[in-house]
């Protein structure tokens, strides 16, 4: 079965007041979208159930982050059962942002994921290289580490519920896309490591989205690479151009 393409919308810490998040909706809502697109918006968590209750019901909507535990004295944290008890589907783990500006390992984005899929959520699972790692010729070990450390704690029929979004630290928010043989060597990599270290049918079936710097004008070329599967967008993901980027495939 073909891998279904999937376009998220990483809001990140926007927008900064109730009037600018009902437009964004209403571009979406309004919009004349490919129906074979799994389409997934990421939200600032208070914003989570107010933007569900008016997005269209064809698009998904995700959490940004949450915690290992199901519930307790965690001031400021999310838990997945609350994100489940709140018919929120997926969660965004790994992001580069939680990484490098509030020290997540890739041992605690693994014991995250462990606990969303426990919970009952699909993950979309942020990993990628930075610059310095890019030129030293350790795009590929890196983005191993990073996978290895939730191989470690998944079984296969868990990757089922997983994303994998392969997102170069150095081309996020930069306006530095990945040329589409970047993304494509990236993500046939990710798919190579898939399959040694898990199965072949993961590695086939498993999505591997683009993230970085995409725009209206980039999606079409990354989005024909035989190995990527979608993206999660940053920036792009509050503008109406947005759409065009759902619309890549068509
Ligand atoms: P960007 O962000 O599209 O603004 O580069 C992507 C992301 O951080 O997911």
């Amino acid at each position: 079965m073909p891998r279904q393409f999937f376009v998220g919308g990483n809001f990140k810490m926007n927008p900064t007041s109730r009037e600018q998040k009902e437009n964004i909706v209403k571009i979406l809502n309004d919009a004349d979208v490919d129906p074979n697109t799994e389409v997934v918006i990421a939200p600032p968590s208070l914003y989570i159930l107010p933007l569900a209750n008016i997005l269209r019901k064809d698009f998904k909507v995700a959490a940004q982050n949450a915690y290992i535990k199901t519930s307790g004295a965690f001031t400021g944290e999310i838990s997945p059962a609350q994100l489940v008890d709140a018919e929120v589907p997926y969660v965004i783990l790994g992001h580069s942002e939680r990484r490098t500006l509030f020290g997540e390992t890739s041992e605690l984005v693994a014991q995250k994921t462990r606990a969303a899929i426990d919970a009952g959520l699909s993950v979309i699972l942020c990993i990628g290289e930075t610059l310095v790692e890019r030129e030293a010729g350790q795009c590929t070990q890196v983005i191993e580490k990073q996978l290895q450390a939730v191989v470690q704690v998944t079984k296969e029929a868990d990757w089922s519920k997983i994303v994998i979004a392969y997102e170069p630290v150095w081309a996020i928010g930069t306006g530095k896309v990945a040329t589409t043989a970047q993304a494509q060597e990236a993500h046939s990599d990710i798919r190579k490591f898939l399959r040694q270290a898990v199965s072949s049918a993961v590695a086939e079936n498993t999505r591997v989205i683009y993230g970085g710097s995409v725009t209206a004008g980039n999606c079409s070329d990354l989005a024909g690479q035989p190995d990527v599967d979608g993206f999660l967008v940053g920036g792009a993901s509050l503008k109406p151009e947005f759409v065009n980027i759902i619309n890549s495939r068509r």
